[in-house]
């Protein structure tokens, strides 16, 4: 017997519901497909590491750390940082642990927009972008990426035309979920010269910071002095340690701007575990598992392209992260959601409609996949992917 609710909070979020990503993962469940929807390994991360964390907690590192981390964690941070993109962030003052980069994200927004505030969203973008805005009271201002024979581009001119006195900060994501897209030098370059004149902050959504291929460098908006003057860096362990269930992240950025982003981290999460950032802060010591990890995963991202180069999936190009969009208009001409539900149903891969990464819907018949699986993983999804 169902009842009726008698107390319903008037919804902040009207127009959310169940994510994609839930909704795909149990069709891929109920339909025994190989999941490469959502975007998570399906091996083990290196045992090092949760044996350093297992360490920590016999030692009883098992009460509240201090609030922006654990200091060991945040020096480890501030060294790579130092070391792979030459800015010196002070572990003290400028960079603060939190639990994953979606909360990171938040707490960026709700310490940065005001009621009203308009925050420019380049779409395809991550769903928790919009959500958070709008939770901050802030105004999400849309731009889409232009898809070319390059892949998708980020039109810098329709971003600079977005900006108004009313523009609080603009949200950037590169290496880019879902598209592989990476930031070039040009696109640094024109950043820097759309922003010169103005208040605008960035958050750059930087967690696929150590997947970038085929020798090309991530550029950082750390690098780059004069946008990491106004610029928070975001990064998750998730991603690059094979953990995205254990949420640590962190939050990088100059002291100003940091101590308004305290003052909200401290009552939305207050700290991050204490034993999982002492394991982090140990295995950090050791450069070389962030230095290989774009090694690691193009081999997997070329296994699975040349798994789908005969077939009529188009392959968009991938340069970064661990994603694979491909173009499906010669196998169908169904709506990106039916194609990725007929794709689970009835091929028995499960994908992402690209579509869902846009408020308004988007349809250009393209799905993601996520290759971060085992090979045998990839070469059982590419088998029943070769029959399209
Ligand atoms: N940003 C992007 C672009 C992502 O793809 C993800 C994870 N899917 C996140 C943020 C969230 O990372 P975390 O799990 O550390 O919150």
């Amino acid at each position: 017997m169902t009842t009726t609710a008698r107390f319903v909070p008037i919804s902040k979020l009207p127009e959310v519901g169940t994510t994609i990503f839930s909704v795909m993962s149990s069709l891929a469940a109920e339909h025994q497909a190989v999941n490469l929807g959502q975007g998570f390994p399906d091996f083990a991360c290196d045992p090092a590491l949760p044996a350093k964390v297992a360490q920590a907690m016999a030692d009883n590192f098992n009460q509240y750390p201090p609030m922006p981390g654990m200091p060991q964690l945040r020096e480890q941070i501030a060294a790579k940082i130092q070391a792979v993109y030459g800015h010196q962030y002070d572990a003290n003052t400028e960079i603060t642990v939190t639990a994953g980069a979606t909360q990171g994200i938040m707490t960026i927004l709700l310490a940065c927009v005001h009621a009203g505030d308009e925050v420019i969203v380049i779409e395809p973008a991550y769903d928790s972008y919009v959500a958070s805005i709008k939770l901050a009271g802030g105004i999400p201002v849309f731009v889409s990426m232009e898809l070319g024979p390059e892949g998708y581009t980020i039109p810098w001119d329709k971003v600079k035309a977005r900006i108004t006195g009313k523009t609080r900060l603009l949200m950037l994501n590169s290496p880019h979920n879902p598209t592989g897209s990476i930031f070039s030098a040009t696109d640094i370059s024109t950043l820097t010269d759309i922003v010169r004149d103005t208040q605008v902050l960035i958050a750059s959504d930087e967690v696929y910071e150590h997947m970038v291929y085929d020798g090309q460098r991530h550029e950082s908006l750390s690098r780059h002095p004069e946008l990491a003057e106004r610029s928070f860096i975001i990064s998750s362990f998730g991603k690059t340690y094979h953990v995205t269930g254990w949420k640590v992240g962190y939050v990088a950025a100059p002291a100003a701007l940091m101590a308004e982003f305290r003052k909200v981290h401290q009552y939305n999460v207050f700290t991050v575990n204490t034993p999982m950032q002492l394991g982090l802060a140990h295995y950090m010591q050791d450069p070389a598992p962030y230095l290989t990890l774009a090694g690691f995963y193009q081999k997997k991202r070329d296994l699975f392209r040349a798994g789908l180069a005969n077939s009529k999936l188009r392959l968009l190009p991938c340069a970064g992260t661990y994603f694979q969009s491909v173009d499906y208009s010669a196998v169908s001409n169904k709506s990106e959601l039916d194609f990725a539900r007929w794709l689970t149903t009835d091929i028995g891969v499960a994908a992402i409609p690209v579509s869902a990464f846009y408020q308004q819907g988007q349809e250009s018949g393209i799905v993601r996949f996520c290759f971060a699986k085992q090979d045998a993983t990839l070469e059982h999804a590419l088998q029943r992917l070769q029959k399209l």
